[in-house]
């Protein structure tokens, strides 16, 4: 039996992180605007400022964590790991160096390992939540963490 995936369930209610680069902030919180009815069902946390300025200007509750430049974004990959969030709308700004470039780098590749959805562009977030998976719980193969290392411990352990 293959034992390296696992079975993982995304609910009908998610959680969504929201992170925009300041250069696209607005354009987040316009998309939030125009996507209320279908956000306010789900679980909506955010990096520092955008999760801030989210919940000013929309009236949605959004859960902050810390600032991106401070590590926002490295919270938010660490609740992907622990199965917490699992569906992230990151409106980053392809024309403006960011400080924090590496840790943006790793969200975006540890959304990809946990098979997690992310819009990086409105286009993509606009088909994603108005898809018809947006209400409904969607299983998906994800790495199994602890076969993985049990099968590095064990190769790891015979090379010793
Ligand atoms: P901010 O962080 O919401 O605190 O501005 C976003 C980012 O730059 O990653």
């Amino acid at each position: 039996m293959d034992n390296s995936f696992i079975t993982f369930t995304i609910p009908k209610q998610k959680t969504i992180a929201l992170i925009a680069h300041d250069g696209k902030k607005k354009e987040l919180i316009d998309w939030c605007e125009a996507n209320k009815d279908i956000l306010r069902h789900h679980f909506l946390c955010g990096t520092g400022t955008t999760a801030r300025l989210v919940a000013e200007k929309t009236g949605l509750p959004v859960k902050a964590y810390n600032s991106g430049p401070l590590g926002g974004d490295q919270q938010i990959g660490a609740k992907i790991v622990e199965g917490l969030i699992n569906f992230v709308v990151f409106f980053s700004d392809p024309l403006e160096a960011q400080p924090h470039d590496p840790d943006v780098k790793a969200l975006l590749r540890i959304a990809q390992v946990y098979d997690i959805p992310i819009a990086n562009n409105k286009a993509t977030a606009d088909f994603m939540v108005h898809s018809s998976l947006m209400s409904e719980e969607y299983e998906h193969k994800v790495i199994n963490f602890r076969q993985n290392v049990a099968d590095r411990v064990s190769e790891q352990s015979r090379q010793m």
